[in-house]
């Protein structure tokens, strides 16, 4: 089967575009295209052509496969085509369903007369990879749309059905039958009241005041834009089909456009829709991999985790068996679920019945026996290895064959949890974020034995439940949490150098994290990351730590939740107030230690923080922990708020330099009291900066 498909019915040629999965605009289908229009022209008896696309939509845009390819830039380009299509002395009639977004809705704006399904999904989404539309949909939109319409889907990006734009110039007819006859029956009727092929380029931009609305919406767009400079490129492309010849508008697009293409926040954006669709990418677990059905699950534990856990399950219709140790343990989760749900009906989100409906779908039990039968268990216990060896033991014992046995662990060695049961290839780790039914990251931990189904399963799971899945491998603290012990080790030694945690939170919030990590520490609670430490210093005691957090901790000092932390809390009041006493503890302790504190710039403050993430970043890649550079980004701008236009720590070191980063690196080895040795760049990121490489 060819991409397209050439038919002459009468009068009538129709092209069907049949390149699945969305009709995506790459080469193939390109120059078909135009080799179809071609055929139609020099067709004798064709007096007019029907553009259409089989399957899902009309199209989707451009191929994303080919993107960053060569095939992506081979000829014919899409403005030949769809020049060559609104050139056409033969009428050309879109028929739209499904997606009609970028390329593809730029290409029916080429054609002369355009008709949709009610639900057509139509949409100009380039803003939301940091671009504008770059094939004419700046210029040709507003001429059918009028301006503000226009302007509030293309600086949006957001997608509209086509029956809410009905009575527009943009759709001369909404077809509720079937499509492809409707748009038959008008393009005969066209050739019988010979009516001209309307050219959308011929037509002005209307609007009582372009030039006031056009400043209104360029202050809009920028006061919601945050860093982002599309949206603002996005107005400013429109202005130009209002003030300029067609032509040269198309031209003004053309380059806002390439500028678009080169910013730091669009790479960014590009990096991180690539890299989200690289996760489910396993070199050793091809796609083909059979997973196993899962229809039912149990979880262990009903406390924060085990609750959010059990609702993805349900939210994805999946049953759970909730076992806890205590019924009062059990009252406790459901009625925080439930409370969780109320929260969702408050909002409108959910009604009364919905919540019955999904509650309907948790069984709570005390008894192991309870839970033999489900296809998946995952385990939500207190972190502890001797609690998770008996629980895993009793799994081992109860759960029937092939059950997958999954452990919500964030730090604990999965081979060793494996090895509690004679089953080692069906124990996986899957490291939810709190709150689990809220983010969307889910670490899968992958043990040294862990079967190529059980992780295909687990990886397929994951995005049932809306999450966005990860591999990992066994380490002390996976990916994330591994990296995030190198942060934390280094604002605490900025502290005992000189810096407070106000002005360290506000230098990483300016860099564009949403919390600093000392605001974090107080929302997450000190007390949890203390536990951790007090392990850590048996099981390395070679690691060098600040002990300031340990000062905070024995004043009871644990965040949020006991109204004190790193700041001061009022009671009802999460506003984070600079504690003098805390700052008077810190100096005292830098005294203590014998370190002169100086005064430590903002820059020092975000490049020890983010060079410590990317140094980290490189070891775990070096060693496997991670199979691409760009799942650690994934990892950290969905689990850890790193700033989404940076595209992650590695990308973010790949825009620096890699040189530039080892440089630093260098610098900061000198510093006694930082920890020296921690500075010693992984040997990928040596390797990578005097290559003059990157990660990506
Ligand atoms: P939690 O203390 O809130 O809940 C643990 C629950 O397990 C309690 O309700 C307890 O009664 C129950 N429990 C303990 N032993 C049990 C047993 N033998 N059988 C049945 N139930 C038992 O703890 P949490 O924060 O939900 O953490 C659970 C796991 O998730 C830990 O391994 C933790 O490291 C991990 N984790 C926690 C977070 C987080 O932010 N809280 C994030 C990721 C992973």
């Amino acid at each position: 089967m060819g991409v397209t498909n050439f038919e002459k019915l009468g009068t009538v040629a129709v092209i069907t575009m049949q390149s699945p999965p969305v009709n995506g605009l790459g080469q193939t289908l390109r120059a078909a295209l135009l080799k179809a229009l071609d055929k139609a022209l020099v067709s004798r008896g064709v007096k007019a052509i029907v553009l259409i696309g089989s399957g899902s939509g009309f199209s989707a845009g451009a191929d994303i496969r080919e993107f960053n390819s060569p095939k992506m830039l081979a000829p014919p380009s899409l403005h030949t085509l769809i020049a060559a299509f609104e050139a056409s002395p033969k009428p050309v009639i879109a028929a739209v369903h499904g997606a009609c977004m970028g390329g593809g809705l730029e290409l029916a704006l080429g054609c002369h007369y355009r008709m949709a399904k009610p639900d057509a999904q139509i949409a100009l989404p380039e803003v939301k990879l940091g671009l504008l539309p770059g094939a004419g949909g700046t210029q040709r939109l507003p001429r059918v749309l009028g301006l503000e319409a226009a302007v509030n889907m293309i600086a949006s990006g957001n997608s509209i059905p086509a029956e809410k734009l009905a009575g527009t110039p943009l759709f001369d007819e909404i077809a509720t039958g079937d499509l492809r006859e409707s748009a038959i029956a008008l393009a005969e009727r066209v050739i019988k009241e010979k009516r001209p092929p309307v050219r959308v380029r011929d037509l002005t931009v209307r609007h009582p005041n372009a030039a006031g609305f056009l400043m209104f919406a360029r202050n809009t767009v920028a006061s919601v834009a945050g860093p982002y400079p599309a949206p603002g490129k996005c107005v400013e492309a429109v202005k130009a089909a209002v003030e300029l010849p067609f032509d040269e508008g198309i031209a003004t697009e053309r380059r806002l456009f390439i500028e678009l293409m080169m910013t730091p926040e669009s790479k960014a954006l590009r990096h991180v829709f690539f890299g989200e669709r690289a996760t489910a990418r396993i070199p050793d677990v091809p796609e083909s991999t059979p997973t196993r059905p899962i229809r039912s699950a149990a979880v262990i534990g009903a406390g924060t985790m085990g609750g959010g856990i059990t609702m993805n399950f349900i939210n994805a219709g999946i049953p759970v068996t909730l076992l806890e140790m205590k019924q009062e343990a059990l009252d406790r989760g459901l009625a925080t679920i439930r409370g969780n749900y109320g929260g969702a009906v408050k909002k409108g989100r959910m009604t009364e019945a919905d919540v019955e409906a999904r509650m309907r779908l948790i069984t709570p039990v005390l008894d192991y026996a309870a839970i033999a039968q489900a296809d998946i268990v995952v385990e939500a216990v207190f972190e502890d290895m001797a609690v998770k060896q008996k629980v895993f033991e009793e799994l081992d014992a109860v759960m029937k064959g092939g059950a997958i046995l999954a452990t919500n662990t964030s730090t604990l060695d999965v081979n060793r949890i494996a090895a509690f049961t004679k089953r080692p290839g069906d124990v996986v780790g899957t490291h939810f974020f709190s709150p689990a039914n809220v983010m969307r990251l889910l670490e899968v931990v992958r043990g040294a034995q862990t079967a190529p189904d059980v992780l295909a399963t687990v990886m397929k799971l994951g995005k049932a439940m809306k999450k966005i899945a990860v591999v990992a491998g066994v380490c002390d603290g996976f990916i994330g949490n591994r990296m995030l012990e190198q942060m934390i080790r280094q604002t605490q030694f900025l502290l005992d150098e000189g810096a407070l945690p106000k002005q360290v939170d506000a230098a990483m919030e300016k860099f564009g994290f949403a919390m600093g990590p000392f605001r974090v520490g107080d929302l997450a609670g000190n007390d949890i990351s203390w536990a951790v430490r007090k392990r850590r210093y048996v099981e390395k005691p070679m690691v060098v730590y600040s002990r300031i957090a340990d000062r905070l901790c024995e004043q009871g000092r644990f965040g949020q939740k006991t109204g004190a932390g790193w700041y001061d809390y009022k009671p009802g009041d999460r506003t984070a107030r600079p504690s003098a006493a805390v700052e008077q503890m810190i100096i005292d302790y830098s005294k203590e230690i014998g370190v002169k504190r100086r005064a430590i710039s903002d820059e020092e403050i975000v490049d020890r923080i983010v060079f410590a993430l990317v140094n980290e970043g490189a070891k775990i890649l070096e060693e496997g922990i991670a199979l691409r550079a760009s799942d650690i980004d994934i990892v950290y701008l969905n689990g850890y708020g790193f700033p989404a236009f940076r595209g992650g720590p590695m990308l973010y070191a790949d825009t620096v330099g890699l040189d530039v980063v080892v440089r630093r690196m260098m610098q900061f080895a000198r510093n006694r009291h930082g920890d020296p040795s921690m500075w010693k760049p992984a040997r990928s990121l040596a390797r990578l900066a005097a290559a003059g490489k990157t990660f990506s």
